[in-house]
């Protein structure tokens, strides 16, 4: 079957355990990742210290620094890095990527510029769904708990259906469920959408609102997440799905999820600066919450939320204020359909 000598691009988190698990699979994984020192670490140690350390790496995954090695005779690319890095990575890469192998992208994000989802970009550096196919993986996947083998799911998401079918072939183990979704768009922006919410449900634990509070935020940003994915031509199914309320529900309650977090110490009075100076990887919700912005305006979707995650990240509204515009902004409240 195919998909068995995979370039992995990126060395964070989650490029970490998705090549360990092709490797546990039996396909040969390269890992590329540009920072020289932290790969020279990760071959002396067998470890990725700096991003998910005390999980040591399959000795067969093969690490690199040269693009060349990595990609050169792949027949299939993992694109894991953050949503804003991957055109100018890809950039790069265009001439060695060979023709026709399909690329599938991890990332959950909109470009800030372009309002593309991931796997846009990608198709915008490496050429159109006619030169190759594009696939995006996605789920509740918290990568620390991927390391530990917990039990898990995720969705490959391609409009071709037998590279859908052979993601889930390389994807899959017996702690790790891959489900198939031709709707790429929906499964891009719900899982892209849903870190704009969980921002905001970090400012509610942050705040010390209760359960109450976080239960209702997910309820309504998932209704206003799913009214512009489907406004744009995405299935409300997949709104509905693991990618969807499955992966806004971890991303909201993990508490090592970085959107999260990163809204936890909004919430606790701290700066945005200060939070993603401190953040151990990127915190894709931030530029995200920009172009959701945008895109609700372009396509006249009502999006109070994100609306006032915006106003909180960018407008100098304090998260308390925040929460306040959300619970008052009518004199009475909308029908909830
Ligand atoms: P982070 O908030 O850590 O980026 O995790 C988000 C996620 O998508 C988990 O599935």
């Amino acid at each position: 079957s195919g998909f068995q000598r995979v370039a992995v691009i990126g060395s964070g988190a989650m490029a970490t355990v998705m090549a360990s698990l092709l490797v546990d699979n039996g396909r040969a994984a390269t890992l590329w990742g540009r920072d020289a020192g932290q790969i020279d670490l990760m071959r002396r140690h067998r470890e990725n210290h700096k991003y998910l350390p005390g999980h040591p790496l399959p000795a067969a995954l093969a690490l690199a620094t040269d693009p060349v090695e990595a990609l050169d005779g792949c027949d299939l690319v993992l694109a894991s890095i953050p949503t804003q890095q991957i055109r100018s990575v890809f950039g790069t890469f265009a001439p060695l990527v060979p023709a026709g192998v399909p690329v599938v992208s991890v990332a959950k994000g909109i470009e800030r510029e372009t309002l593309l989802s991931p796997t846009g970009v990608l198709a915008d550096t490496l050429g159109g769904p006619d030169a190759r196919a594009y696939a995006s993986l996605s789920g509740p996947t918290i990568a620390e708990e991927l390391a530990r083998k917990l039990p898990a799911t995720a969705a490959a998401a391609c409009r071709d259906a037998k590279v859908a079918a052979g993601l889930q072939a390389a994807f899959h183990a017996d702690w790790f469920r891959v489900y198939t979704n031709p709707d790429l768009l929906g499964v891009e922006l719900a899982g892209a959408l849903k870190n704009v919410v969980a921002i905001a449900a970090g400012i509610i634990d942050g705040l010390g609102l209760g359960a109450n509070a976080k239960s209702a935020l997910l309820a309504r940003g998932l209704a206003e997440i799913s009214r512009l994915g489907v406004a744009m031509g995405a299935s409300a199914e997949t709104f509905a799905g693991l990618t969807g309320v499955g992966d806004l529900a971890t991303t909201c309650f993990s508490p090592s999820g970085r959107n999260r977090s990163c809204g936890e110490a909004l919430g606790r009075g701290q700066s945005l600066d200060g939070v993603i100076a401190g953040s151990h990887g990127v915190v894709e919700g931030v530029p995200t919450c920009r172009a959701a912005r945008v895109l609700a305006a372009r396509h006249g979707v009502d999006m109070p939320i994100t609306g006032a995650v915006h106003a909180v990240l960018f407008e100098g509204l304090s998260p308390r204020d925040g929460v306040a515009r959300l619970m008052t902004r009518e004199a009475r409240p909308e029908s909830e359909q």
